[in-house]
């Protein structure tokens, strides 16, 4: 029954596909239609789940209405069964039923399962076939491996597309489904993605690595596939469309790290500073996972956190003297060789916001704490001339922090007889929703607070010290000047530190206002939660001076030398010349319009 694969294709070479194609679902016609119409001028790429109705056959005469109001915009009909992974409970020869409906109602493209292909007879499927742009589609819920016998077996039939969905069980599973769609994006039209948290790289990089377009969720909490990222954050944050050849990539590593507002920060920079770069949360449940995607994407440099700030330093081919003083590295530059070198730009996080307030030489410093961020500390302000006291919950750990630091150990029942310039927490007491302080009110005899604690902004220790009128350095200022830091190291720029700083301000307000909304996993509509996100998104990218930044943000402050290690190794912005000459997009909407009307018509 099969055709030559190149007639297939040069059946739908003529789309020219938005590169985010998003999964629209709703129980019932008029919620997936509203859904729709709340995303479609932005994104004129829609998957209508249609196995997420009640009753699909009876929904499609209210969705044909509204793929006539839309003809510039491409939409997917999928039915996908339960036994698949979908919610549709009727049997294969139903799903036929709703997809050949779909493709009469003027859908341009429908989504058939491989296990629903295999099922169905050869003229059904090709009458399918023949009403509609079609992708067979494999999911793998458990893992990714054997992608070439999973293609083998969809490449039986006939389609316009063929999309193998895996889940990524580590980052490396990334590099192996990037691989595949390399392998075979020359002859067939492939769409190919990892599922799940660690499956981002490929959600990002797959459609350079010949993945025709990715999938994206409408809204968080409307995922439908693990892993699956809001599209306004694939646009907005990742800015997918510009996704090239010569995108380097970045990433904070460690476990967990879903938590990060780095990707955030560092890709609001990269796009401020015009650099052709894009930031990912890389989940490295091991160092040895995380090395491996280092060399094989390449990825040009990673911000480290826990728990491998130590670890990574028995890989690096050298770092600073510092970094090996404190024995934690928080920043890794990839060299043109492969090489790895190290940086702690934890200590500009915490020297950089004090120095902007007072001379650090022969300033009396407490630090609470005696763990990475407390060793960053304690050197970082010894270097600066500082008097260093260390306090903490493990004597032994602060004694022993205070020698090689060549601090002073102080007693906890010491510190409220003691007058101090600044008092720094770097314990996590106050994180979250925390009650707790680090210290008590009578032993803030200080000029000034700095938690480093930043979410909340407010924590107990924050609130005390206001009431005692005691300044206070917010730990966000640490946690945007380290990260500042990190992009001069990697581009050789100066850092956008008001960008940087404003938006994980608004990050942190949002998250604040979506814990205490507390939303359903599937709220009704999309309009009004989507609404804030791309008002920020769009303020973010307008060049005005922020509201709300911080007062080290505003300052034009001291930019610390960058090694000349760092200078040597780190990727340029150039942005390419590739996704410049890549034309409007009106160009490719005019395509799929038009391939969507003749469609339509037959
Ligand atoms: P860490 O685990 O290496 O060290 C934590 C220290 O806090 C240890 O000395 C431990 O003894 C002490 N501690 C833990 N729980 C305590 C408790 N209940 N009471 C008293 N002491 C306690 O962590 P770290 O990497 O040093 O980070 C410490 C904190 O600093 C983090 O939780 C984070 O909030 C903050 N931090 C902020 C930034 C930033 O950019 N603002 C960067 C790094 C760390």
């Amino acid at each position: 029954m099969r055709e030559s694969s190149s007639a297939y294709a040069s059946r739908i070479r003529r789309f020219r596909l938005p590169r985010v194609c998003i999964a629209v679902v709703g129980g019932d016609a008029a919620t997936m239609v509203e859904r729709a119409e709340s995303l479609v001028r932005d994104n004129p790429f829609i998957e209508l789940r249609l196995d997420y109705l009640s009753q699909p056959q009876v929904a499609l005469p209210k969705i044909k209405a509204f793929l006539e109001l839309h003809p510039e915009a491409t939409f997917i009909a999928t039915c996908r069964r339960a036994v698949n992974g979908g919610k549709f409970k009727g049997s294969v020869a139903a799903e036929l039923a709703v997809l050949r409906k779909a493709a009469d109602i003027g859908f341009p493209l429908a989504d058939l399962e491989l296990q629903s292909a295999e099922a169905v007879k050869a003229d059904e499927l090709k009458d399918l076939y023949d009403r509609v742009g079609l992708i067979i589609s494999c999911h793998d819920f458990r893992a990714t491996k054997k992608l070439d016998d999973q293609m083998a077996a969809m490449n039986k039939y006939p389609a316009d597309f063929y999309k193998l969905v895996s889940t990524a069980t580590n980052l490396h599973d990334n590099v192996v489904m990037m691989k595949f769609l390399q392998a075979h994006s020359g002859s067939h039209e492939m769409v190919g993605v990892c599922m799940g948290e660690q499956g981002i790289i490929s959600r990002v990089l797959g459609v350079r690595a010949g993945s025709v377009f990715t999938f994206a969720a409408a809204m968080r909490g409307e995922e439908t596939a693990p892993g699956q990222v809001p599209a306004s954050e694939l646009r907005d944050i990742y800015r997918i469309e510009m996704v090239d050849q010569a995108t380097q990539v970045y990433g904070v590593a460690g476990d967990p790290v879903a938590h990060s507002l780095s990707p955030v920060m560092m890709n609001a920079a990269f796009r401020r500073e015009a650099v052709n770069a894009v930031y990912l949360a890389l989940h490295a449940k091991t160092l040895k996972d995380l090395l491996a995607c280092v060399q094989e994407i390449p990825i040009r440099g990673l911000s480290m956190t826990m728990p491998y700030k130590q670890e990574i330093l028995e890989i690096l081919e050298n770092s600073d003297a510092l970094t090996k003083q404190i024995g934690a590295c928080n920043t890794v530059v990839r060299g043109a060789g492969g090489q790895l070198y190290g940086f702690n730009t934890d200590v500009a996080g915490i020297t950089v916001p004090l120095e902007q307030r007072l001379h650090l030489a022969g300033a009396r410093i407490l630090i609470v704490g005696a763990g990475g961020a407390a060793r960053a500390g304690a050197f970082g302000l010894k270097a600066k001339g500082a008097e260093v006291f260390i306090t903490n919950r493990t004597p032994e750990k602060a004694q022993a922090l205070a020698r090689q630091a060549k601090a002073k150990y102080l007693k906890r029942a010491d510190v409220a007889k003691q007058q101090f310039d600044v008092i720094i927490n770097a314990t996590p007491v106050g994180m979250g929703a925390s009650k707790q302080s680090p210290l008590e009110e009578k032993e803030l005899n200080t000029k000034y607070v700095f938690d480093l604690v930043y979410n909340p902004a407010e924590t107990p220790l924050v609130k005390m010290a206001r009431a005692k009128e005691i300044q206070v350095v917010p730990g966000l200022e640490m946690f945007v000047q380290q990260g500042a830091r990190q992009f001069e190291i990697w581009t050789g720029k100066p850092a956008p530190l008001a960008e940087m700083a404003y938006v994980v301000t608004k990050a942190l307000e949002r998250q604040a206002t979506e814990k205490v909304t507390e939303e359903p996993p599937v709220p009704v509509r999309t309009a009004k939660r989507s609404e804030p996100r791309a008002a920020v998104s769009k303020a973010a990218r307008k060049s005005e001076p922020r509201a709300a930044v911080s007062r080290a943000a505003k300052k034009s402050e001291p930019r610390a030398a960058v090694s000349k290690a760092a200078k040597k190794s780190e990727p340029r912005a150039a942005v390419s010349r590739a996704a410049k000459k890549s034309g409007p997009k009106t160009v490719a909407r005019k395509a799929a319009k038009k391939q969507a009307q003749t469609t339509r018509k037959k």
